[in-house]
């Protein structure tokens, strides 16, 4: 009889133990911590609660029984209220001030109605001691608001538990044991009250600090072990799925492991039965998404969808455990189409002549050596136009430099209308061009030398109060696409073109030349 007895004081006197030194592990270890600051709390009460009543235990009157149990219900009846701030505050819900008033005005009411019981016998009936155990423990009745008491504590574990259910809906493997865990916990106590109050506990005595002690491990597990203090899993999924990066995790034999929201955008093949399934056959549909993952090097990936293209930066990471085995990959997409429409701009500006709009020399020299490339390849024929504007140093002079550039503009702008879409116009330098004709005869090429000769030397160019006139001289040469070192092609046609144009100049300007050696040869 007295070993029973001392064994149960002993197992409430460790039970007690155990929630202090939970309470202050959390208190140096995890005072910052999310949730961490309510468990400290709970985990102390229910020290105290054990402690306290483990000297109900040890207690030999009712009057003295009746003296320890008044104390623990000055502690008690708020364990449920911190459980439930706990786990509120580890899914990331903060109370609104009016349901923590509700909250703990619950407590308070039981706390007093249980202290005053002697004159209203509302929270017991009858207080005794019981006859039938060998040691002195106290059998009670209750009365109503006991069960006040019970459906309230009930209620904060049932609302703990149905929110942690709800959260492992949203989240994703590895916190859904650790959720898991904290649900596991949140039952121990259900289960010891349902045996005390079906007087299945021996001898009636309670076993709930117990079973409080057992549900602090189980949390702490689930807190420490998953080091959830450290990053509150909710959260941390939440900045995973709000990632602009498009991430997708792989274990090392290609298997989908995680992926984020993100990744919608680049891989819609993806959905919830993906997880688990090898990667190359959830992306049968696109054999070059195939390729690049199994290369596995940084590269970009080029996603089209209709008539939109956006270019994404594939990133590779590997995933090693502590011992330095692979055991999967990050791989992050990255839209850079921002960056890659920004260089484009800047090459295509980088081509253009800043006056005139026009090609510069460069782009035209570049342009025109790949146009003969495949121009030898089909053995077509093209022509160089090269024309200059007739003194123009004396508009400048005349008018100003200002005037000069509207002048270059002009023309340029005339000669460039007069182009098919085969034709390509640079400004060679200063007020110089250069035309590239492709697929036209020697005859056609003189025809439209002339028709823009014509063209420049009939408008007139507006000029702030002036309206004037100006004239350019051509000179033509063909390009020689039969040799095999086009740029020296090139280089020839533009000496002859650019002999053509003198000769223009020397023939009294405003004229169309070509190349003698070259006219003949045509
Ligand atoms: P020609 O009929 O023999 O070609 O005589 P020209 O006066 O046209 O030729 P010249 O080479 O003597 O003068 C060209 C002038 O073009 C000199 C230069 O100051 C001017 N020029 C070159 N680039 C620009 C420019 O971008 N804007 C202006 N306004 N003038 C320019
Ligand atoms: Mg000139
Ligand atoms: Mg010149």
């Amino acid at each position: 009889m007295g070993t029973e007895l001392l064994f149960y004081r002993l197992l409430i006197i460790l039970a007690g133990i155990l929630s202090l030194f939970l309470s202050l592990f959390s208190y140096w270890k995890l005072k910052n911590a999310p949730g961490a600051r309510q468990y400290m709390f709970v985990t102390f009460l229910s020290a105290i609660f054990t402690f306290l009543y483990a000297l109900e235990l040890s207690a030999t009157t009712l009057r003295e029984i009746k003296f320890w149990l008044g104390l623990e219900y000055v502690v008690m009846p708020f364990i449920p209220a911190f459980i439930l701030l706990m786990c509120l505050d580890y899914i990331g819900i903060k109370l609104r001030q009016r349901y923590f008033f509700i909250l703990f005005s619950i407590p308070l009411v039981t706390a007093f109605m249980h202290h005053t019981n002697e004159l209203h016998h509302l929270y017991y009936t009858s207080v005794g001691l019981l006859e039938s155990a060998p040691f002195p423990i106290i059998q009670l009745e209750y009365g109503p608001f006991f069960y006040v008491h019970s459906l309230y504590l009930f209620l904060c574990l049932a609302i703990s538990i149905i929110l942690l259910l709800l959260q492992l809906k949203k989240s994703i493997f590895r916190f859904r044991i650790q959720l898991l865990t904290m649900v596991a916990g949140l039952f121990v106590p259900i289960l010891a009250n349902s045996f005390y109050l079906n007087d299945l506990s021996p001898y009636g005595i309670d076993l709930g600090p117990v079973s409080m002690s057992i549900s602090f491990i189980l949390h702490g597990v689930a807190l420490f072990s998953f080091q959830m203090f450290s990053v509150v899993p909710i959260a941390r999924e939440r900045v995973f799925d709000n990632m602009l990066e498009g991430v997708i995790v792989l274990n090392h034999k290609g298997v989908i492991i995680d992926y984020n929201q993100a990744i919608y955008r680049i891989l819609p093949w993806l959905n919830a039965s993906s997880i688990g399934k090898g990667i190359n056959s959830v992306l049968s549909h696109s054999e070059s998404l195939i390729e690049l993952i199994s290369h596995g090097k940084e590269c970009v990936y080029e996603c089209v969808e209709g008539t939109l293209t956006e270019h994404y930066q594939v990133r590779f990471s590997e995933l090693v455990n502590k011992k330095g085995f692979k055991i999967g990959t990050i791989i992050s997409f990255v839209n850079i189409t921002d960056r890659v429409e920004m260089q484009r701009r800047l090459s295509e500006l980088a081509n253009y002549d800043g006056l005139t709009k026009l090609y510069n020399r460069r782009y035209f020299m570049d342009q025109t050596i790949a146009a003969l490339e495949s121009l030898f390849a089909q053995k077509g024929n093209a022509a160089l136009i090269m024309f200059d504007i007739d003194h123009f140093k004396m508009i400048n002079d005349t008018y100003g430099h200002v005037a000069g550039d509207i002048v270059l503009c002009e023309v340029a702008n005339l000669a460039k209308n007069s182009l098919g879409p085969q034709d390509l116009i640079a400004r060679y330098g200063g007020e110089e061009f250069i035309i590239l004709l492709r697929g036209r005869t020697m005859d056609g090429a003189v025809e439209l030398a002339d028709s823009i000769r014509k063209e420049i030397s009939e408008s007139l160019i507006h000029l702030h109060d002036h309206r004037i006139q100006v004239t350019a001289s051509f000179g033509i040469s063909p390009i020689e696409v039969t040799s095999l070192d086009q740029t020296e092609a090139f280089k020839e046609a533009l000496r002859y073109a650019d002999q053509a144009l003198y000769m223009a100049k020397d023939n009294g300007r405003n004229n169309v030349q070509i190349h003698k050696e070259q006219l003949q040869m045509a």
